[in-house]
């Protein structure tokens, strides 16, 4: 891979002597990558009926790293007859406490075998290895050991109720997090007692396919977890069968759309965890280092394909220039590059297509009139790749302020007040989440209160713990993951007679 420089001279870089990394590669020796996965099905790893095979690439450098089964109608409806006959053969009537021995070991395992499910998610989707070690497999596991702590106690959760499982679950993911997102879903899911079958996103299968050599040496009962690759039909062909109790899904707004459609009237319960246009609101008396580092990670993290990312920054007027200065400096420094270096910030574009739907938003902030502003920094020649990437003189009517990029673009508005500031930030069809900086509690509060999102973060961002729930307003969805309340879309809550 071509080693990445900074050429930009900034003022900070005048002013200070420049420092020069060396290479930090992290090995990928510890990753046994197999030529072709199949599905997993009943507890097994089975060749699909479609006969259809697809490649996965690493999109730091487009070599193909295996091949992978893309499940037909058929292979979906056996992995839900598999999750059915496993509901119906104990899972659903084991005692909580047995069943949560089961998610500590995969939580252990996952934790045990963190690298090597650290360096795979990096190599499969692009993102940092330093946020795939310390941010994506740590709370995967963490996410394991807090419901499964959950398992014995569900009457304890819903006093007066009896909780039931709602029975077979299919669960559809993105590629963002595809680790995280499969943990967000499988383990509130075995905690309440129910089964499963997971999609993966079809650019992104391989943690989730490790993940289910994991659960065959948890020894998890044939059929409760069942994993069916593939792209948008085989999703689609979950969504639609018709043995399936709930659909949870995250993606975006509109796959979300087309879900709520297809399961309108069939009684599946349906949670959706979609889209963001989040507002990252800096204050004039907020610390600014602080809150730029806060505004870098809000964006930049990920390479910004995250819902809640803060893609839309709305600065008081009075500190505007201070803070685009401090910011334009900071994204000098950013590292972008082979995301298996450990001083890597910014990693791959997860695919060419995502990559094109960046392109295409920022092509239409510059022709809509925004001024845009990149680092310059040297590329390498193969893979996906996009420059962290700043836009001033923003209007809310432009759409980077109003679409989801997905990308490393940050969209910069001001605002004088703190009324103007709500009515800003909440001028958006989505309400995932938000930021606010500023030194006054008070503040913080009567923002917090007005803000249509469904996480807040004060003088912070992109906080996750698998104790917090997590979800959405309006286009971002409903329904929540995380904490107790995530317990809830997984349970029949009957009330208890004799309470
Ligand atoms: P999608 O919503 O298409 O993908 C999410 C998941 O749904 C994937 O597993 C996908 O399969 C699957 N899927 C696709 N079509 C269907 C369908 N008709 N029925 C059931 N499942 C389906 O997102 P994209 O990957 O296309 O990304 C497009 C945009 O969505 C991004 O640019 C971003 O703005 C937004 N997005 C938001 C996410 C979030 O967390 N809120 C996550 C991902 C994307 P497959 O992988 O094959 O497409």
């Amino acid at each position: 891979m071509a080693k990445i420089e900074n050429k930009a001279t900034s003022a900070l870089e005048q002013s200070q002597p420049v420092w020069e990394y060396a290479d930090a590669p992290e090995s990928t020796e510890i990753v046994r990558l197999e030529d072709r996965y199949g599905l997993f099905v009943g507890g097994e790893f089975v060749d699909p009926k479609s006969g259809r095979w697809f490649e996965t690439i690493n999109p730091a450098n487009e070599e193909v790293l295996a091949e992978v089964a893309e499940a037909g109608a058929e292979d979906v409806d056996l992995a839900v007859r598999a999750a059915r006959s496993a509901s119906g053969t104990g899972w659903r009537d084991l005692p909580g406490s047995e069943r949560a021995k089961y998610l500590y070991r995969i939580a252990r395992q996952l934790q045990e075998r963190a690298r090597e499910f650290a360096v795979l998610e990096t190599m499969n989707g692009g993102k940092p290895i330093k946020e795939s070690r310390d941010i994506d497999i740590p709370l995967a596991a963490a996410h394991f050991f807090y419901y499964a702590g959950w398992a014995d106690k569900l009457e304890y959760a819903f006093p007066n109720r009896i909780p039931r499982p709602v029975g077979v679950a299919g669960q559809v993911i993105p590629w963002n997090f595809p680790l995280l997102m499969a943990a967000w879903k499988l383990a509130p899911a075995l905690a309440t007692g129910n089964t499963v079958v997971l999609k993966p996103a079809e650019t992104t299968p391989l943690t989730a396919l490790l993940l289910a050599q994991v659960i065959q040496e948890a020894e998890l009962p044939p059929g409760v977890v069942n994993i069916v690759t593939g792209a948008g039909q085989t999703g689609a062909a979950l969504v639609e069968h018709a043995d399936v109790d709930k659909i949870a899904f995250t993606g975006s707004t509109e796959v979300g759309k087309l879900i709520r459609r297809s399961t309108a009237g069939t009684g599946k319960r349906l949670t959706l965890e979609l889209g963001g246009k989040a507002a990252n609101i800096v204050f004039d008396d907020a610390p600014l280092d602080q809150a730029i580092e806060g505004v870098i990670n809000g964006i930049f993290f990920n390479q910004g394909h995250v819902c809640c990312a803060g893609s839309r920054l709305l600065v008081q007027e009075p500190v505007f220039e201070p803070l685009l200065d401090k910011l334009k400096d900071r994204l000098q420094t950013l590292r972008v590059g082979d995301p298996l270096d450990k001083n890597t910030d910014i990693g791959a574009i997860n695919s060419r297509a995502q990559l094109s739907r960046i392109e295409e938003l920022v092509a239409a902030g510059v022709d809509e009139g925004a001024e845009i502003y990149q680092p310059e920094c040297v590329l390498p020649e193969r893979g996906f790749w996009f420059r962290p990437t700043l836009f001033t003189n923003v209007s809310q009517s432009h759409r980077i302020a109003r679409e989801e990029i997905f990308g490393p673009v940050l969209s910069i508005l001001t605002f004088r007040t703190p009324a103007e500031a709500v009515e800003k930030a909440n001028n958006t069809p989505y309400g995932l989440s938000a930021g606010i900086w500023t030194e006054k509690g008070s503040r913080i509060l009567w923002m917090a209160e007005r803000m249509k999102a469904g996480v807040v973060w004060a003088n912070t961002f992109n906080r996750f713990d698998p104790a917090s729930p997590f979800g959405g307003y309006k286009e971002s969805g409903f329904g929540r993951e995380g904490g107790l309340h995530g317990l809830e879309p997984y349970l029949e809550l009957e009330p208890n007679g004799g309470a």
